[in-house]
């Protein structure tokens, strides 16, 4: 999608710190981080989010919280334990309309959540 942000950062439009990538995804650090590791693993393809994501896309988004459970091991996050968040929509909180997993780690975090 043209005017999709993510879409930009996918396609090396717009500059990101890029953690990881490979033919079906990217993973890149928050701009605004809440905790000391907060990177977000995104599709390169466009999926709004995780209420349209397909049957067919069912295995990538898998795979992207394997990425992300990996990355986490790799970064000494396991341990202690981290959280992987997925926003949807208007009352998810969801700003960005690509769906991402955000990775949170390297502090406690609460629950609930806000
Ligand atoms: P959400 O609120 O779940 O849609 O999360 C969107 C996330 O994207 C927020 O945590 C933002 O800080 C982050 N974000 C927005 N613009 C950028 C950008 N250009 N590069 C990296 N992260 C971004
Ligand atoms: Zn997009």
């Amino acid at each position: 999608m043209s005017d999709c942000l993510f879409c930009k950062i996918a396609g090396g439009e717009i500059p990101a710190g890029i953690v990881y990538e490979d033919d079906d995804m990217i993973a890149f650090k928050d701009i605004s981080p809440v905790a000391p590791v907060h990177v977000l693993f995104i599709p390169k393809k466009h999926i709004e989010s995780l209420d349209t994501l397909s049957s067919e896309d069912a295995a990538l988004a898998g795979k992207i919280l394997f990425k992300a459970a990996e990355y986490a091991r790799k970064e000494g996050l396991a341990e202690d334990g981290y959280r992987v968040i997925n926003n949807i929509g208007k009352n998810g909180g969801q700003t960005v309309f690509h769906m991402h997993f955000h990775l949170i780690g390297g502090r406690a975090c609460t629950w609930p959540p806000g």
